[in-house]
């Protein structure tokens, strides 16, 4: 008799999506009228950039010939685009990261879900609160927790972001071996100082832990004091994983790719307490389990990188900041307490109100549709997120209907 891995019907089914899809489908069938705005997405609205697109259509093209055919590429990533990510990405921010350190892959999502597989059944494991759910899923998964009770999994140790701590959660009282980091951070839009980060890589390096720090969103730091990569913080590069992606940056949310960085000093240990390097382990995973990003999507990757990319990329990360910049103004003067929407296309919202509450009213009232806090952990009970990614012009919109609403 073939028996399941136990450990899946401990996650608890996520209705957060399908919840407001069904609720905004009603409400759109009583006023068929209305246009509803969706400010609750997380996903680009934007086409890719120029850059991106005639570099892809050129390899396109390439596959085409018999000279320029690539079947099975390294499944590390072309050396074009990792020596790309290192320049641009690290060495010119002053972070020692070479090219051999940079695992390209179809996305940050299976990178930060994968990850923990390296590490030990009874890591002892670190995770904030309010989350990207991926962290917390893929572990229970795994079976390194109990069972879910009032809104937490046994076994996990929560990092609280709340208003007290301006959503930068403390270190926790428990001893930890695996830390989930993200900044700018979804769903809360909340930045970390170097100063911050540094406590971070401290606490890892005295407590032989390691940091898991999710950058997904590091291409709109703004603000020339906060660290774009946990490795401008020193002695990083011993206790600490990054995860990029060029989703939310250069739009690929739907042409998929993203990379790792796991640098060569980076160890873990096994049973008898020798120190293990992560990168042979992280390698032979991706290798065993990866077949590689295709040619012309790494090639479109690679073009973020050119003069006429960057400026692009800037741009597209500058209209959704302009975005974020009139959501944040606006739910100030309505007298919000909020975090983001500059250095990220999030802004969370704090209300005396349960989140499904507040959802509903903004919904039925402005015709505007938010993700409750509550679907990203117990401590986002009472928020609402909502996005950046839109056009000016429906924000505006959207913008104005609650203004008028409230
Ligand atoms: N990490 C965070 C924090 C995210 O919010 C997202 C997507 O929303 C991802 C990773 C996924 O990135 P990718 O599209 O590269 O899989």
């Amino acid at each position: 008799m073939l028996k399941i891995n136990e450990n899946y019907l401990k996650l608890q089914a996520s209705y957060l999506f399908s919840d407001i899809a069904r609720k905004v489908a009603s409400f759109q069938e009583q006023h068929p009228d209305m246009d509803v705005i969706k400010l609750g997405i997380g996903d680009v609205t934007r086409p890719l950039p120029d850059a991106c697109i005639k570099a892809f259509h050129a390899a396109v093209d390439e596959m085409g010939t018999e000279s320029g055919f690539h079947g099975y590429g390294p499944e590390q990533g072309y050396e074009f685009l990792r020596q790309a990510i290192a320049d641009n990405d690290f060495q010119a921010r002053g972070a020692k990261i070479t090219a051999d350190e940079i695992f390209v892959s179809d996305g940050a999502k299976c990178d930060t879900g994968n990850i923990q597989e390296l590490f030990s059944i009874d890591a002892r494991v670190a995770i904030p609160d309010p989350v990207y759910p991926v962290y917390l899923d893929t572990n229970v998964m795994a079976g390194r927790t109990g069972t879910f009770a009032d809104g937490r999994y046994q076994g996990i140790t929560y990092l609280d972001s709340t208003h007290e701590n301006s959503y930068v959660p403390e270190l926790p009282a428990e001893p930890v071996d695996l830390i989930y980091l993200c900044f700018p951070n979804n769903p809360t839009g909340s930045t970390i100082s170097k100063e911050q980060l540094k406590i971070w890589v401290d606490y890892a390096k005295e407590n032989k832990a390691l940091i898991l720090f999710d950058a997904a969103y590091e291409a709109f730091i703004r603000d020339d004091s906060l660290p774009h990569s946990i490795y401008e913080v020193e002695g990083a590069r011993e206790v600490a994983i990054e995860f990029r992606s060029f989703s939310k940056n250069a739009g690929f949310t739907g042409t998929r790719c993203a990379y790792t960085v796991v640098p060569k000093e980076c160890v873990a240990y096994d049973s008898a307490g020798n120190r293990q390097p992560v990168h042979p382990l992280w390698n032979r995973r991706h290798c065993t389990k990866f077949n590689g990003v295709s040619y012309p999507v790494q090639r479109a990757a690679e073009a973020v990188y050119s003069d006429e990319g960057k400026a692009q990329v800037r741009e597209l990360v500058g209209s959704y900041l302009k975005n974020g910049d009139l959501i944040a103004r606006v739910i100030g003067e309505l007298g919000f307490d909020y975090v983001g929407g500059d250095n990220s296309p999030y802004i969370w919202i704090r209300s005396d109100r349960d989140s499904w509450e507040f959802f509903d009213m903004l919904l039925t009232r402005a015709g505007v549709v938010c993700t409750p806090g509550a679907g990203f952990g117990k401590c986002g009970r009472g928020y609402i997120r909502l996005s950046a990614f839109n056009s000016y012009e429906n924000v505006e919109r959207a913008m104005e209907r609650i203004r008028q609403a409230l």
